[in-house]
């Protein structure tokens, strides 16, 4: 049986970061099903769809293969065949998967991917749904979250890092409308699962939310 890290939490949360670290110090296979989402709603962008077209999300759903592979140990997303990574972390995209990933038609499809990859491999897995919904039986369960202060801080420094421009206060009030979306959606809300540990990392340092983590992993 393959052991599973579950961490679950907002946008934000610094939850890529973590897994990321937690995956290479256990050399387990880390699992980022927001890239998923995101590949999935960079399809809808591309196809010119509605985010509120409940109908035309389902049937374009149909076309769009999402696949994932290793380069370096790094994750790649691959869109019909297509390495699509590189397009998928701006607010756009973002903001759409957001819109797109309310729809069971995209979740139900997702789920699957996500179920057959943790069930063949030692793997952490991030998402929203992850301890709750595709990962009930994981071995670990963390809820992390921030203020939304905190949390709209580090997404503007990380994007202006890349050169993006961007405004805070516009990148506080997407996360905030990401966050209610994400809590509040019909199918598969955000919520901290009954055995998950909650972490909050407001005023914490990266390394000691790993090696809370890593504790937690080794008890
Ligand atoms: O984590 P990330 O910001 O890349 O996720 C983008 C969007 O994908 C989230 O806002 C959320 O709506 C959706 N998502 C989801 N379930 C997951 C992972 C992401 O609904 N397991």
């Amino acid at each position: 049986m393959s052991y599973n890290i579950a961490i679950d939490g907002p946008a934000g949360a610094g939850k890529s970061t973590i897994a990321k670290a937690v995956a290479k110090k256990l050399s387990f296979v880390y699992v980022d099903t927001g890239a998923m989402y995101r590949a999935m709603a960079l399809y809808m962008i591309r196809e010119g769809v509605d985010p509120a077209d409940a109908e035309a999300i389902s049937k374009k759903c149909q076309t769009a293969e999402i696949t994932i592979g290793y380069v370096n140990g790094e994750q790649q997303v691959y869109l019909n065949g297509e390495n699509v990574t590189a397009f998928l972390r701006t607010e756009e995209v973002g903001n759409m998967a957001s819109a797109t990933s309310v729809q069971p038609a995209v979740r139900t499809k997702l789920v699957e991917l996500q179920k057959a990859l943790a069930a063949k491999v030692d793997c952490v897995m991030d998402g929203r749904d992850i301890g709750t919904c595709v990962l009930p039986d994981a071995q670990v369960k963390i809820y992390l979250t921030a203020s939304s202060q905190v949390r709209a801080k580090r997404r503007y420094d990380e994007l202006t890092a890349k050169g993006q421009t961007c405004d805070l206060e516009q990148i506080k009030a997407d996360i905030e409308d990401r966050d209610y979306r994400d809590m509040h959606r019909e199918h598969s809300p955000l919520r901290q699962a009954e055995d998950a540990v909650l972490v909050d990392s407001s005023d914490m340092t990266i390394q000691e939310v790993i090696d809370c983590i890593l504790k937690l992993c080794a008890k």
